[in-house]
Formats: structure tokens, sequence, C-alpha cells
């Protein structure tokens, strides 16, 4: 410092000091930024300063819209110690709305191409009996770990609820949680997975896609399947809500039966344009909000734009849609949770309708996701009700049931006995008539 002093002089010496003073805030603010800055560079690089605001340049033009999300990622990761996969992120790509989305190769012979498949398979019948078509249930969530980490419990016991209802009507089960399309982010991502599936699964008759929001209430209810059987499409709905009031909760797409036919695959065809995530996602939402009534403003999601193609294109689809009232294919959330005392009450599982719904759907909970269109406290007490009120009708064949709607411990409602094949188990779920179904090939294809 003396040394400095003799070449400056004392007076600039202590002007420079105080000068330093007044800027200590400014430096350091500018040293953290470059500390931050070098950190996303990587360790080590020391370029010329030119180099280095080059790069960094770079660096912030291409990962502007990933840098925080990113940054989102990795801090709820780090609070559940849960490790980060390197490639997060990069599933933010959106879609060239100059490029018409596909959903894959144009097949016009599908129908075809299964019956031969079937015929030199008689292993592998569509139908396990006469009236009762094979059919795979289809569900599945984000490929990333609940925000809310309570979800990702509710998602395991949904996904038990699923199990129990499949083992229960011989039904096969696939859970998706790879995102097969970047562009079909969201509630879209259920369309590439249910065309991969019938293609890869010529076998099934039926997918039934569930949503993982929703559960089953009623154990013991078997699909009309025959009703449906001049039918490719069942969801829940009225046509009049549809087709004369082109309400966007007319129908609900999250539980629908879909048949595997060359119809299936057009119609999956038809539904996807909306779907490609980014600018094509918004403007069709725009389109939506107008021509449907009461929908709220938001990016097009696949419930409208079922509505849509049906009430626009009616003459193609329509006669091959069955829109179901008649018991709940899709039961919404808020009707039904506060009756299920009343329910119990009265009535018995098996009738799938208001008396006992088939399906519960908490439409809007975002159980898996930080916001939703409903208090999460609500959702979560509401969701641990339904699934109880399901999965009494599973213990109960075992001889227990759950001490409330509200608990999760359970207590016996028979006693031990050392001739367990002579229980009945009240419902005749244990050994059910749908699930013994023998196997033939005979009037089947
Ligand atoms: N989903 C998925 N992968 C994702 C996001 C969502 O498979 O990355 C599925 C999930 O089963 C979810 C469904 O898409 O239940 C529809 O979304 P959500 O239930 O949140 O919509 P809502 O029924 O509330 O309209
Ligand atoms: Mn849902």
């Amino acid at each position: 410092m003396q040394i400095v002093e003799r070449c400056l002089g004392v007076r600039r010496v202590r002007q420079i000091q105080r000068a330093l003073r007044n800027g200590k805030i400014t430096l350091f603010c500018l040293f953290i930024t470059v500390l931050v800055l070098r950190g996303t560079l990587g360790a080590g690089k020391f370029g010329t300063p030119e180099q280095d605001f080059n790069e960094i340049r770079q660096r912030l033009q291409s990962h502007r819209s990933s840098l925080p999300h990113r940054a989102l990622v990795e801090d709820s990761a780090a609070a559940t110690k849960l490790p980060v996969a390197e490639d997060e992120g990069d599933d933010d790509k959106a879609s060239d709305p100059n490029v018409p989305y596909s959903l894959g190769p144009k097949i016009s012979d599908w129908d075809e191409q299964r019956t031969r498949w079937l015929a030199a398979h008689p292993h592998r019948p569509n139908f396990l009996a006469p009236g009762k078509p094979r059919v795979l249930l289809v569900t599945g969530s984000s490929p990333k770990p609940c925000e809310n980490p309570v979800g990702d419990h509710f998602l395991l016991k949904s996904t038990k609820n699923k199990i129990d209802y499949c083992r229960l009507h011989a039904i096969d089960i696939f859970y998706n949680m790879a995102l097969l399309d970047a562009e079909m982010a969201g509630f879209w991502a259920k369309l590439p997975l249910i065309r991969k599936l019938l293609l890869s699964h010529p076998d099934v008759e039926f997918l039934w896609w569930m949503d993982s929001d929703a559960m089953f209430t009623d154990m013991a209810f078997e699909v009309p399947w025959e009703r449906y059987k001049d039918h490719n499409l069942v969801m829940h709905g009225w046509n009049e809500m549809i087709y004369d009031q082109k309400n966007w909760i007319g129908l609900n797409t999250g539980s629908f039966l879909l048949r595997n036919t060359q119809w299936a695959l057009d119609l999956l065809d038809a539904w996807a344009p909306m779907g490609p995530k980014g600018k094509v996602r918004e403007e069709a939402g725009k389109v939506l909000t107008s021509f449907l009534k009461d929908r709220p403003a938001f990016e097009a999601d696949d419930q409208s734009a079922m509505v849509y193609l049906l009430v626009t294109q009616r003459d193609r689809w329509g006669d091959k849609v069955y829109l179901e009232s008649a018991y709940y294919l899709h039961g919404y959330w808020g009707i039904l949770v506060d009756r299920y005392e009343e329910m119990i009450e009265n009535y018995h599982p098996g009738l799938g309708d208001h008396r006992w719904p088939l399906v519960t759907h908490f439409v809007g909970c975002k159980p898996c996701g930080k916001f939703g269109d409903y208090p999460v406290e609500r959702c979560l007490k509401q969701m641990d009700r339904a699934f109880n009120f399901g999965d009494n009708q599973i213990l109960q064949i075992y001889g227990f049931t759950h001490k409330s709607l509200a608990s999760r411990r359970v207590k016996r409602i028979r006693n031990e006995t050392d001739r367990p094949l002579e229980v009945e188990d009240g419902l005749g779920l244990l050994h059910p008539s749908f699930k013994a179904v023998k196997v033939t090939t005979a009037g089947n294809f």
C-alpha cells in the first residue's frame, strides 16, 4: 500500500478507497453475477472476455426457455433427494406450426391386417367368451415425480385401485410413464400412446383409457359390452349436451372405451391436430373457447377437441359413438363423494350409477401438480374417501373393512375359520362368473 501511495499520492489513494467503499455493493453484485455466469459455462474455462461474452450470449439464447424450468426441477429434486435425469427439460420443445402434425405412418387397411393376424393366432382371440371382449385398461402419469410428494402416494393408491378392478374383471393393464411424443405432452399424451397400443396388440378388442385421477368405486359392476356391439367409441356423456348445446363438459375423456379398428385410427388422426404444444395448441384453444359453450380461455385440451370434432363432423363419426349416461363410466367427484355414506346405507355395489358409481373422477384436482382448480386439502380428503369406498369392496372379500371412509386402518368383519373355502364374501367377487371365462376361439372372428 505504501508503494501505491508513493506512486499515486495519499489524497488520490483515499479517493480511490472512498469510491471503492461506495461502490462496494455494486462490485459485490458484479462478482456474484460473474460467478454465476462462469458456473453455467463450466469450471476451468478461462477464455478472453470476448470469448466469455460470446459463450454467455449463445448459452442464454439457446436455453432461454428451458433455464427457469430446469432450475425448478433441480430445486425440487434436491429437496427430495431424487436424482435428476440429465436430459430433464428437453421435452420443452414446442412444435413447428408450419409442419402438419402426424401421429405416425398412414394406415388404411388396419381391419384387414388385424383380421389376418387374429386368424393366424387362434390362441389369442379378441373375445374371451361370447360378449366378453379382451380389454386392455391403459393409464399413466408424467415421467417426473409429482411436484407435490403426496401426489405420488395418491398415484400409487389409484394404481392399486385399478389393479384390483381389472383382476376381478379379467382386464389387462398397461401403465405408461413415457412421453412418447414430446409435442403431445400433458393431457394429449394419451393419443400417441393409444395408437401405439392398438397397433401392437391386435388381440385387444377394446382399449379402456382411464385417467390417473379416476378411481373405480364399484368393484362389482361389469361393463355391458353387448350394448356397444355396433359402436367403436364409448364415453360418458349426453347427446343433447354435445350436439345441441356444444357444451365442453357434455362428455368426458377421462375414462372411455375405444374399439381396435381402422375407424379408431382415423379418429385419432382427426383428433390430434390441435394437440401439438406451443402456438398450435394455444391458437386452437381460442377456436375452442369461442365455439364451445361455457369453455374458459385456455390452451386446447383433448376433451374440448373431441366435442368440437363430434359437433363439426357428426356425419363422419356420430353413428359409431355411444354417449353413455345410464351408469358412471366417468363420474364427477363433486356430486358423488359426499353421498358415499348414503349409498352404503341404501344400496350395494354392482349398480354402477348414481346409487353406486362405477368411477369417481377427480377432475381439476391435479393431485400430482401444484395448481389445481380446487383446494388441495379438500381433494386429498375426498380422494382418500373414494379410495376407501372402493377398497372396502376388496377388503370385504377377505373379511376386513376400513374403520371408516376417512381411516387408513382396517378392522375384521368375519372370524377366521378352518373351512376357508366355504366362506361367502357377500358380493361373490372372489370367484365371479365374468372372470371364469372359458377361452374359446369358435365364432369370434
Ligand atoms: N397424463 C399422462 N402423462 C402426463 C400427464 C398426464 O399420462 O405427462 C395423464 C394422466 O393419467 C392424467 C390425464 O393424463 O390423469 C389427464 O390429465 P388430468 O387428469 O390432470 O386432467 P383433468 O381430468 O383434471 O381434466
Ligand atoms: Mn383427470
